[in-house]
């Protein structure tokens, strides 16, 4: 199963994603994960990565559809990805299209996950994240039992240098300009859906299972 999460910053990309992962046994492929282990590893792409990020900006095209070639020729990703952050602008899908069609494969669905601004930026103020596991938490809506301690695995929480306000308004402003388009791009085809992402992560959860194990489209 090959899938396409899409959504504006915060709106449970990454959190689904995780679910999708241990009930089906693919993996998660986050850019913006792949892109901050370069950035806490200092590596050459980090380092470039970083002035982007910092700002709220999108990483060149070519920078992130190479980390993305790499990245599904891996062994684990054979029987199928949840990609997670990818693509995020038109580019960016026309050259996954073509990597697809070279390996002869094909998407099996694209879920846009719909949440309003309020809230997006409630959830994003209050992302905490493990630097050990990189379990998602937060500080209202998904408490870890201790603070800044994650309940996985004893290690401990951060949270991101990108989630401050004025760098999240600068993201939002990215994502309407450079990525919300992407709805249109795949809506064209019979397996786009676009869900609500509020009411609990569980309930959220439930929408996506029900298009994954009835859609036939
Ligand atoms: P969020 O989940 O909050 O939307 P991500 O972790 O997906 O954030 O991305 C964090 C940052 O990493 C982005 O703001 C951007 O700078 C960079 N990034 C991640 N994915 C991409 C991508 N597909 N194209 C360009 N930049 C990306
Ligand atoms: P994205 O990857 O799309 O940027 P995340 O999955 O990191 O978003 O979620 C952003 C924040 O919102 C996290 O702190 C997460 O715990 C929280 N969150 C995710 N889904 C929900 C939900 N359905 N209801 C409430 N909070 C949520
Ligand atoms: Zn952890």
């Amino acid at each position: 199963m090959r899938l396409i999460l899409l959504g504006p910053p915060g709106a449970g990309k990454g959190t689904q994603a995780k679910l999708i992962s241990k009930k089906y046994s693919i993996p998660q492929v986050s850019t913006g994960d792949i892109l901050r282990m370069a950035v806490a590893e200092k590596t050459q792409l980090g380092i470039k990565a970083k002035s982007f990020m910092d700002k709220g900006l999108l990483v060149p095209d070519d920078v992130v559809i190479g980390i993305i070639e790499n990245r599904l020729k891996d062994d684990d990703s054979k029987r199928g990805y949840i990609l997670d952050g990818f693509p995020r602008t038109t580019a960016q899908a026309d050259a996954l299209s073509k990597n697809l069609k070279k390996m002869g494969a094909e998407i099996d669905h694209v879920i846009d996950i719909e949440v309003e601004y309020n809230e997006l930026l409630k959830r994003l103020t209050g992302r905490r994240t493990c630097r050990k596991c990189n379990e998602g938490f937060h500080i209202l809506f998904n408490p870890p039992k201790k603070e800044w301690i994650c309940d996985k695995c004893g290690g401990e929480l951060y949270q991101r240098d990108d989630d401050r306000e004025e760098t999240i308004l600068k993201r939002f402003k990215v994502y309407q300009e450079q990525s919300a388009q992407l709805k249109d791009y795949y809506g064209k085809n019979g397996r786009f859906f676009s869900i609500k992402g509020t009411g609990g992560v569980k309930g959220v959860f439930d929408r996506i299972i029900s298009i994954l194990e009835y859609d036939n489209s």
